[in-house]
């Protein structure tokens, strides 16, 4: 596991006369702007060794078998349960996010895919049979057999810095592959963390490694001889690596950026919507992958569902995620706030106007926004069209429900939607007709925490999907094993081939799919005929 050596405060190397300062990964806590801690990034051969020295590792984990594979992950599992609160100050302390949530989204979301992963797997390994329809294939029996890719390689954003690297860690691991890690460089940390409580739980160091570093580590780990790439974060580097890899097709999973749309039909309880906009658009400060970032109201609620935001809006209290008393933390860097501040000085610029927060909380500290309610927004404005990552919830009428589905569909992206209504029936009518990985009635970015749900996105959201069983199938090959029950007859289609044996081939087919009956009893008597055919050459 590569921890990365603490270096002297000013590492400067020699280059010939010239001066070059290597740039540090510094883990900040982003509520008080503190340092925690200073890392040397992983380099091109740091990465390069890593695989190699997991590649070397792998086979051995395959071989201990499912039961012990198992084992070691409820082990891992029981001890997460027993750090619970430790582990959750240090998703807060790296991440900003309140401690409830630290709790909720990150620990519990593990500890839950564990219990899936743990108990999904033999099922899911288990050979199988692939039953033919093909009457010149029936002296076969055919199975599919799923095995480990080898080495996976997972690059993961900070918004989600344990549950997001450790939910694609376990279902690689538990199919038998070994993990090499490059977490984002604001929350290596919490990466630590996940290292060293699957190290104390047997996984060996080999089998599951840390490399601590930023876009240039993660570039050479795409370089990398891995097998597979998981790669979380936004849709431009997921652009830039679907390049890189497919200049040698390696597989990969892409998980992007969203714009979710929330759609509150005119059924809807106000006071249960408004509350589920609230929570989606300003959990983890809005930087949440699945978090509420446009709201289309239907006309007749539009007013009440305004101010009951607003209302609800001011009465959140934003501050260090670890006082319990607080709901919304910090942002994670100056950079995500410049967005947000841009996107919304855009949005103003164009006749939106802020019915809640705007602006900065600076005496909070530097990375505070205060939850923004906007409102007078369309779809000419950045702010409902290019992803915010941050706490704003613009919120625009529509007439109809088309309006509505036509509106949650004028996106490049399609991660995560809602439908809210008192009407599940027509709720599930219209998610079916959004373009998105997920869709949620009643309820938003939940979702995340079912470890059965398969979770991706369509469009500019991505490629490939991450829990539930369809992120089990991510971390496999399957392979097809046929087995011929006639091993001792030569076969009738190998050479040999003449008139007759062409015309006993349209017998066959004639036997196989004509609708007349007269011609499939002819093609019935030429195929008895191939069976002599066999052993010319
Ligand atoms: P990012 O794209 O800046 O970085 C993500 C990771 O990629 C980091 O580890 C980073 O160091 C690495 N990286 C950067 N450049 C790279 C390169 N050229 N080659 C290889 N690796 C590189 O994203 P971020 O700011 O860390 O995360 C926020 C984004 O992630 C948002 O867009 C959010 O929607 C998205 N996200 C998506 C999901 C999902 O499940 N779909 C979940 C969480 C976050």
């Amino acid at each position: 596991m590569w921890r990365g050596r603490p270096r002297p405060r000013k590492l400067l190397v020699m280059a010939t006369d010239v001066q070059v300062a290597i740039r540090k990964v510094v883990s900040v806590n982003p509520a008080t702007g503190k340092a925690l801690r200073e890392f040397e990034p992983a380099t091109e051969q740091d990465v390069q060794a890593a695989v190699a020295r997991a590649r070397a590792a792998q086979p051995g984990w395959t071989e201990i078998g499912v039961p012990r594979r198992i084992a070691i992950l409820r082990d891992f599992q029981r001890r997460l349960h027993g750090r619970k609160t430790d582990v959750a100050h240090v998703i807060t302390n790296e991440a900003g996010k309140p401690l409830a949530e630290a709790l909720l989204t990150e620990v519990m979301v593990v500890l839950d895919a564990t219990r899936f992963c743990t108990e999904s797997v033999y099922a899911f390994l288990r050979e199988e049979s692939v039953p033919h329809g093909n009457l010149a294939m029936k002296t076969k029996s055919g199975r599919m057999i799923r095995e480990p890719y080898g080495v996976v390689g997972i690059i993961s954003p900070w918004n989600y810095p344990f549950s997001i690297p450790a939910t694609e860690t376990l279902s690689a691991l538990v199919t038998g592959n070994a993990v090499v890690l490059k977490p984002s460089e604001f929350t290596s940390l919490c990466a630590l963390e996940l290292a060293g409580l699957l190290h104390e739980a047997g996984v060996p160091e080999d089998v599951f490694q840390v490399l601590v570093g930023d876009g240039s580590t993660g570039s050479a780990m795409v370089a990398a001889e891995i097998d597979k790439l998981v790669f979380t974060g936004s849709a431009a580097t997921g652009k830039r690596i679907a390049q890189a890899a497919a200049a040698r097709l390696l597989p990969v999973v892409l998980e992007l950026g969203g714009k979710d749309p929330m759609l509150v039909l005119d059924d809807a309880d106000v006071e249960v919507a408004s509350s589920g906009a609230v929570w989606g658009a300003f959990v983890n400060a809005g930087q949440a992958c699945l978090s509420v970032e446009r709201c289309y109201v239907h006309r007749s609620l539009y007013e009440s569902f305004v101010e009951a935001c607003v209302r609800k809006t001011k009465k959140l209290r934003v501050g260090n995620g670890t006082d319990p008393e607080i709901d919304v933390g910090p942002m994670i860097h100056e950079r995500q706030l410049r967005i947000v501040e841009s996107q919304l000085e855009e949005a103003v610029s164009r006749g939106a106007r802020v019915l809640a927060g705007g602006s900065r909380l600076e005496k909070l500290g530097r990375n505070f926004f205060a939850p923004t309610v906007l409102v007078d927004v369309n779809h000419e404005m950045q702010i409902m069209r290019e992803e915010t990552f941050g706490p704003v919830l613009p919120i625009m009428p529509f007439e109809n429900d088309e309006e509505a589905v036509r509106l949650a569909n004028d996106s490049d992206y399609g991660l995560g939607a809602s439908v809210w209504t008192r009407n599940l029936a027509r709720g599930e009518a219209v998610a079916k007709r959004i373009q998105s990985g997920t869709v949620m009635v009643n309820d938003a970015v939940s979702c995340f925490g079912i470890s059965e749900a398969l979770h991706g996105g369509v469009k500019a959201s991505g490629l490939g999907r991450t829990h539930g069983h369809f992120g089990l199938e991510e971390m496999v090959r399957v392979k097809y094993l046929d087995v011929d029950l006639l091993g001792g007859v030569k076969k009738s289609w190998w050479y040999g081939y003449g008139e007759k044996f062409t015309r006993q081939m349209e017998g066959v087919i004639d036997l196989m799919f004509s609708r007349r009956w007269g011609q499939r009893l002819r093609g019935a008597l030429l195929t008895a005929g191939t069976f002599k055919l066999k052993g010319k050459l």
